[in-house]
């Protein structure tokens, strides 16, 4: 038996140190991690329990894209994020086995139709169209844990046109990776190829034609991205 259409290409993240490439999945997202950027949002960093969305895994997209504006925003936001890729499957995972289903870190940015969002929450519908969108995950080159080890800490910040928008550091996460993947695989199961945005830090603004990305968390990733 054939199909009725070619099969869609396995959207792929590049791995440092080996000439294989990471098939993607899924991708989910985790909200309001950080307790600087929950503020931002107008929201209580203590009161939140963390939360869950996802885009397609076709979202993805590599370093050094050009990447033309979206549709049907007016107000493209940058969320630069560190990504957990995970290499195993298992549901209902324990957060002192969290880490062995880490593969790799990157970082990546989780771009968001911020005006699509605000009418989303004010009408308490989805935010699969503030989310969900082509090229929304842009994601660096993955780092192999047995190579990094487990990051638990360093700077993450985004620059746009050589200038620092955003910047934290990744032990200021308030559910860190293992209780992320815990919590996550209460809901789904984990496979190999899923990957994982962890939360932004605060700073986050529009984003416009011409704008040259810089993400990068220290000593592990980096990501190059432009809007044309
Ligand atoms: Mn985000």
């Amino acid at each position: 038996m054939g199909y009725v259409f070619a099969l869609p290409e396995t959207p792929t993240v590049t791995v440092v140190g080996t000439k294989d490439n990471f098939p993607v999945r899924r991708i989910y997202c985790v909200g309001q991690n950080y307790a600087n950027h929950v503020r931002e949002m107008g929201a209580n960093p203590e009161r939140e329990a963390p939360f869950f969305f996802s885009k397609p895994a076709d979202a993805v997209c590599a370093d050094g894209s050009k990447l033309p504006f979206p549709l049907a925003t007016e107000n493209l936001h940058h969320e630069v994020e560190m990504v957990v890729a995970i290499g195993k499957n298992g549901k209902n995972i324990s957060e002192s086995a969290a880490q062995d289903y880490v593969y790799a870190y990157a970082v990546g940015l989780d771009l968001t139709r911020r005006d699509l969002q605000a009418e989303a929450k004010k009408k308490g519908r989805p935010w699969a169209t503030a989310k969900g969108f082509d090229n929304s995950a842009p994601c660096s080159t993955l780092h192999r844990v047995d190579e990094v080890g487990h990051i638990s800490q360093g700077k993450i910040t985004l620059s746009i046109n050589g200038e620092t928008r955003q910047e934290g550091d990744i032990s200021e996460l308030i559910w860190s990776v293992s209780e992320v993947i815990s919590s996550l695989s209460a809901f789904f199961e984990l496979f190999p190829g899923d990957l994982i945005y962890t939360g932004t830090p605060s700073g986050v603004g529009p984003l416009k034609r011409g704008d040259k990305l810089i993400a990068e968390i220290e000593n592990l990733a980096r990501l190059n991205i432009e809007i044309v």
